[in-house]
Parts: structure tokens; C-alpha cells; sequence
């Protein structure tokens, strides 16, 4: 009997945004673009899930047997064409035997001797050429016997290559349902926030990180610009301190948005 120890829930509702009215406009731009970016990494954690890899490498690997296979199935039907072709000549000179030998022995017509002997001739060479003709088959079929065997190890590969690809396949679904969860839950706490961001500061701010390729705002720390890590002449400094609320400066470095 299974009597599990579990501990009691631990499920916070650490989800909502500590933010108070306080924060400003450019202070929930960093809200935002902090959530920006990890929806960032989570796309890039979701592109880059071992499974995808594993798969890619599965998929070339199963194309470079399946063009193998072509080229041993070329061989082998050409071999088995010339097997079908050799055992009909066979069933015809054996049709051809089993027909003389009937007029030779089963019929009621009398021959002439020397029309029998022709007849026993030809038997002969019929017989003759049947058994050139299944030596030729035997050799046929001793060179397909290696291609049968290569073709059954391709198929065999094959198989297993694609058993492991299914079962990468799951391990991938997984991966991406775990992220697209949490992908949904990051992108809800989305909205709240742009609501508090001017429309004009949002499309700003969204020119800038695509520009910077993530990160768009920065913010002012003792005197320099964390985004380009470059400190900020006095004058400038200077001139953000005693501006309104409302002003907005680039870093003259990189020119990204400054949060004072
Ligand atoms: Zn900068």
C-alpha cells in the first residue's frame, strides 16, 4: 500500500506585480521590458530545447539510410528482375520437356525412330539449358542473399531511428507545453502593465529594444548608463536632475532610454 507523505500545498500567488501607483511610467517600462526579456528567454529556451536538436540530427540521419536504401533496392530489383526472368526460361524449357517426353511416351502415335531420337535430342538439350539456366539462377541468388541481409540491417536501423525520434518527439511536446504554460502565465502580466505605460513611451520603447535587440531602457545608476556601462558627462547628469517628471533622455552614448 502506497501512503504518500505529502506536504502540505505550497502554492504562493507570487504572481502579481509589486508595483504600487508610485511607480512611474518609465519605471514600469523596465517592469516591462524585465518580463520582455524573460518572454525573450523563454522563446529561446523553447528554439533551443535539446529534443529539437536531437530531432534535427534523427531526421538527417533517417534521410542519409532512406537514400542508402534507394540505391540497395536499385540493386536488388535489378538482380530480382533477372531471378523472375531466369525462372520463367526454366518453367518454359521444363513446359517444353514435360510436352516432348508426353509425345514421346504418352501418345498414341507411333514415330518413326529417327523422329523419336530427335525428339530425345532435343530432350536432352532442353535439360541441357534448364540446369545452366538454375546454375545462373543459384548465382543470382547468392548475390542478392548479401543485399537482402544490408537492406535488413538499413530497415532495422531505420526503425529504431524512428522509435527514438517518437520518443523525442514526446520529450520535445513536453518541453514546449512547459514553456508555452509558463509563457502564458509571463504574457498575462503584460497588459496591467502597458496600461500604466504612455502609448507614445511604449512605442518607443519597443523601437528601442528592437533596435538594441532586448534592451531598450536603462536605467541611471550613480552617474552611468546601465546599458552601455559608460558614464554620463556632469553637464547632462546635471541637466536629468532638475528636469520634470516628464522629460525623457537617451543615454548620448548608446541612446538608450535613461530612467533616472
Ligand atoms: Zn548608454
Amino acid at each position: 500500500m502506497v501512503s504518500p507523505l505529502d506536504a502540505p500545498g505550497t502554492s504562493s500567488s507570487a504572481g502579481e506585480a509589486p508595483a504600487g501607483p508610485a511607480r512611474s511610467p518609465l519605471e514600469r517600462l523596465l517592469d516591462l521590458q524585465e518580463l520582455d526579456l524573460e518572454l525573450d528567454r523563454l522563446a529561446h529556451r523553447r528554439a533551443h530545447l535539446p529534443a529539437r536538436a536531437e530531432l534535427a540530427r534523427l531526421r538527417e540521419q533517417v534521410a542519409r539510410l532512406d537514400s542508402e536504401r534507394a540505391s540497395v533496392d536499385k540493386r536488388r530489383s535489378g538482380l530480382a528482375n533477372r531471378q523472375a526472368e531466369l525462372e520463367r526460361s526454366i518453367e518454359e524449357a521444363t513446359e517444353r520437356i514435360h510436352t516432348i517426353e508426353k509425345r514421346l511416351y504418352h501418345s498414341d502415335t507411333a514415330y518413326a525412330f529417327r523422329d523419336q531420337q530427335a525428339m530425345a535430342e532435343e530432350v536432352k538439350a532442353l535439360e541441357r539449358r534448364r540446369s545452366e539456366l538454375e546454375d545462373q539462377e543459384i548465382e543470382v541468388m547468392e548475390e542478392l542473399e548479401p543485399i537482402d541481409k544490408e537492406m535488413a540491417a538499413i530497415e532495422a536501423r531505420r526503425s529504431e531511428l524512428v522509435a527514438t525520434g517518437g520518443g523525442q518527439m514526446e520529450v520535445l511536446g513536453r518541453g514546449e507545453r512547459e514553456i508555452d504554460a509558463e509563457v502564458a502565465q509571463q504574457a498575462a502580466q503584460r497588459a496591467p502593465i502597458v496600461a500604466d505605460v504612455p502609448e507614445k513611451l511604449e512605442s518607443e520603447y519597443e523601437r528601442l529594444r528592437t533596435k538594441f535587440g532586448g534592451v531598450g531602457v536603462a536605467r541611471l545608476v550613480k552617474g552611468s548608463c546601465s546599458g552601455c556601462h559608460l558614464v554620463l558627462p556632469a553637464t547632462e547628469l546635471d541637466r536629468i536632475r532638475h528636469a520634470g517628471h516628464e522629460a525623457l533622455f537617451h543615454c548620448d552614448q548608446c541612446g538608450r532610454l535613461l530612467v533616472p
